[in-house]
């Protein structure tokens, strides 16, 4: 399989390349040059299949030779062996008509260490492989930047370093990115919000100079392989719902914050699993609902909700979706894309929002509702949920239709924000993992948004 990104002026890559590439080099994201189509015959032969063998399936179908297959089983193993359950990402059925699939069964307790845990085994393997120095450079709104930590921290040949925005992220998340002493490990916490470090992330990758004197990798969603690891649950979602008697197509509903999540379950769509409908669930900062319900994609005015993984306003991987959506034409997607950048908003014909009306649903939880869904669900099935899976199952309960079957993802574990979990006067159990953390002194510099002080920070990091 090779590789092209959405703006059309980078020559076909190969997988390895595209990952380490991350934000392609005209400033687009790297996409298949084309989707590969997963038969229902094939579906029926990965039933059986365990999580793993399964992201085997899924990758060779993206990979071809370039990584042994060997290597590839041996990687797999690695990445999901941190995992507390064996399923890597059990469904738990809620009702006839709703199942939530927890995706926070990982190291650092929320979705992203499915495809985290298996980048950084990638990138050691890389590293290892092509003699060559990884500086893994990403922005987090929390959970990202636990993960990645977690996926490469005491590797060799690796170093990374994290933006996170100061005190607007929960505690455990701080402190699980702040804790850690490993000396690959540099942790920058912006006074700025979580779009405001996104934004010097993307000038230094944008800046291909210091991109490559500095061997900078990426981390975030607009990496490709991210995107690809997560495809492998919502087909792993599927096959285990629909085990006995032929399901009808069913809906998944995704906390949504950069569409990366949301986007593998498009691509999974586009490859042929039966999807009824994309439900995208946003919190007050609702771009993404907007975008689905008037045509208009514009950045508003940022929120700080309960959920803060979710409060980000420019959403990076929209870009792929819009590829797609354009009828895969470069140039009509650095036409949007400059229109985004000269007018601070893309807006879409009439006919064409039908189109997007037909590929997703999507609805905006308000703070209110967000911490009103933890408690009924505590009392009404047992079920604590954290206010970014609340947000999710507020979507769920406003867009699913009669007799339908959705899958909502629970995209973190509630211990991870007990801020919003104790404003509905629950009192949980932390796992002791997440318990001893706070025991652990922290390790951060505190830096003002400004890009020249970032830019100082890292020269220093990446020349120890
Ligand atoms: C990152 C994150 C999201 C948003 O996912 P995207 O891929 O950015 O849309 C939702 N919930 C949690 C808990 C997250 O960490």
């Amino acid at each position: 399989m090779q590789y092209i990104s959405t703006r059309g002026q980078v020559k076909p890559k190969g997988f390895i390349d595209t990952v380490l590439m991350g934000l392609a080099d005209d400033g687009g994201l790297m996409v298949p040059v084309e989707v590969p189509a997963v038969t229902e015959d094939t579906l029926q032969k990965w039933k059986t299949l365990s999580y793993e063998k399964l992201f085997l399936e899924i990758f060779s179908l993206y990979i071809n030779d370039e990584i042994p297959q060997e290597d590839l089983r041996e990687l797999v193993r690695r990445s999901y062996s941190s995992f507390r359950t064996p399923e890597v990402t059990p469904v738990h059925q809620v009702n006839d008509s709703l199942y939530i699939l927890e995706l926070f069964h990982g190291p650092t307790f929320a979705f992203k260490d499915v495809a985290l845990q298996f980048m950084g085994e990638l990138y050691s393997y890389v590293s290892k492989k092509q003699n060559k120095i990884i500086h893994i450079l990403g922005a987090t709104s929390g959970d990202t930047g636990a993960a990645a930590i977690q996926g490469v921290r005491g590797k060799e040949g690796i170093k990374i370093c994290i933006l996170h925005p100061h005190q607007k992220v929960s505690k455990v998340q701080e402190l699980q990115m702040t804790t850690v002493d490993d000396e690959n490990v540099l942790n920058l916490s912006v006074k700025g919000n979580f779009d405001d470090c996104q934004k010097v992330i993307k000038e230094l990758f944008a800046d291909l100079d210091f991109k490559s004197k500095y061997h900078l990798r990426a981390i975030n969603s607009i990496n490709f392989v991210r995107i690809l690891a997560q495809t492998v649950y919502y087909f792993y979602a599927y096959l285990q719902i629909n085990k006995g008697e032929q399901l009808p197509k069913i809906n998944f509903c995704v906390p949504s914050g950069n569409f990366g999540n949301i986007f593998s379950g498009y691509l999974a769509k586009r490859m042929g699993l039966p999807v009824n409908k994309l439900i995208i669930a946003t919190n007050e900062n609702n771009i993404l609902e907007r975008f689905v319900k008037t045509g208009e994609y514009k950045p508003g005015d940022f929120k700080m909700t309960h959920s803060p993984s979710m409060d980000i306003q420019v959403a990076s991987n929209f870009e792929r979706y819009l590829y797609y959506f354009l009828g895969e034409d470069p140039e009509k997607v650095s036409a949007y894309m400059k229109e985004l950048q000269q007018h601070g908003k893309i807006t879409i014909s009439p006919e064409d929002l039908v189109k997007v009306q037909q590929d997703f649903a999507a609805y905006g939880a308000s703070n209110t509702q967000c911490l009103e869904l933890i408690g009924d669900y505590k009392k009404s099935y047992d079920y604590l949920l954290d206010p970014h899976t609340a947000c999710g199952i507020a979507a769920y309960e406003a867009e699913a239709g009669e007799g339908e079957v959705t899958v909502t993802f629970a995209t973190a574990h509630p211990a991870k924000f007990d801020e919003a979990v104790r404003l509905v006067d629950i009192k949980q159990p932390f796992p002791p993992q997440i318990e001893q953390l706070f025991t652990l002194p922290q390790h951060q510099k505190i830096v003002e948004y400004d890009k020249a002080e970032i830019v100082r920070e890292l020269e220093t990091f990446y020349q120890l």
